[in-house]
C-alpha cells in the first residue's frame, strides 16, 4: 500500500518545500479525516483524505471497471506465463488493482476490477450471496436431471461442503445458463464433472445488477456507471 508521511504528500502534491508545509499545519490549514493535523510525520495512506486551505488533495480515487476477459487471460496482478487481466488495463494506473471475482485461464466474460477493497469484500461476501450469471457449452448433450441436481446441491468432498441452490436452464443442447450465489474453485466445471460432461466454455454474463456490456469486445474493457458502483450493497 501506499503510506508514507503527511508533510511529504503535501509537498510533493503542492510543489512546496516541507517547511512550508510545517507552517500550513502549524496555522491549522490542513484537515486530515476532517481533523485538524499538527504532525509532519503523520502515517497517511490512500484512504487518507486531506484537505488544504480548503481544497481537496484527493490522494485516493476509487476505481471501477468492467473486462471482458479474454480466453487464456489470467485473472490475477503478475503471472510470468500469461497475460494478466490487469494488464488489459491500458492507460490505468495498476497500484492497489484487485481483481473481485477471478475466472479461470479459460472461461471469458466479465470481470471486475477496482482499487475499493471495501467494495470488492462486499461483492464477494459468502453472505451476501450476490447472483452470477454464467453461460455453460458442454462438451455432451446436457440432461434435464442436472437441474434438480444443480438446486439439491452437490456435496463436495475436499471443502466438506455442499453448494448452495444453483438455477439451471437448458438454453440447447450443449448449452445452458447457470446462477451461483457462491464461488467454490472450479465450482461450474466440478459440478458438470458429476455428470461426466466437460465444460468447454464458459462465459461470465453478470455480477449481481452489473452485466457485462456487449459493446465490450474481449479484451475491451470500460469504467462502471455510478448506479452499477451504488447497486453493489
Ligand atoms: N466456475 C468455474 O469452474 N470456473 C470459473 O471460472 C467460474 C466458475
Amino acid at each position: 500500500s501506499k503510506r508514507g508521511r503527511l508533510d511529504q504528500f503535501i509537498a510533493g502534491t503542492l510543489q512546496i518545500s516541507k517547511k512550508a508545509v510545517r507552517g500550513l499545519l502549524i496555522t491549522h490549514k490542513v484537515l486530515v479525516d476532517g481533523q485538524f493535523a499538527k504532525s509532519p510525520d503523520l502515517q497517511i495512506d490512500e484512504f487518507t483524505h486531506i484537505e488544504c486551505n480548503g481544497v481537496v488533495l484527493r490522494q485516493y480515487q476509487p476505481c471501477y471497471f468492467m473486462l471482458n476477459k479474454p480466453d487464456g487471460v489470467v485473472s490475477a496482478t503478475v503471472d510470468d506465463k500469461h497475460t494478466t487481466a490487469l494488464s488489459l488495463l491500458h492507460g490505468v494506473e495498476h497500484d492497489m488493482l484487485h481483481i473481485a471475482g477471478r475466472l479461470d485461464l479459460h472461461s471469458t466474460g466479465l470481470l471486475l476490477i477496482t482499487n475499493d477493497a471495501k467494495w470488492s469484500a462486499a461483492l464477494m461476501a459468502p453472505e451476501h450471496k450476490v447472483a452470477k450469471h454464467y453461460l455453460v457449452t458442454l462438451a455432451n448433450p446436457i440432461d434435464q436431471e442436472y437441474v434438480e441436481a444443480f438446486a439439491n446441491g452437490m456435496y463436495f468432498e475436499y471443502e466438506n461442503m455442499t453448494t448452495l441452490a444453483a438455477q439451471l436452464t437448458l438454453l440447447s443442447s450443449h448449452q445452458a445458463s447457470v446462477v451461483l450465489r457462491e464461488g467454490k474453485y472450479h465450482q461450474i466445471k466440478r459440478m458438470f464433472g458429476r455428470f461426466r460432461n466437460p465444460v468447454v466454455a464458459l462465459h461470465r454474463e453478470s455480477i449481481g445488477d452489473i452485466y457485462l456490456d456487449n459493446q465490450l469486445k474481449p479484451g475491451e474493457f470500460r469504467s462502471l456507471t455510478k448506479a452499477e458502483v451504488d447497486s453493489i450493497i
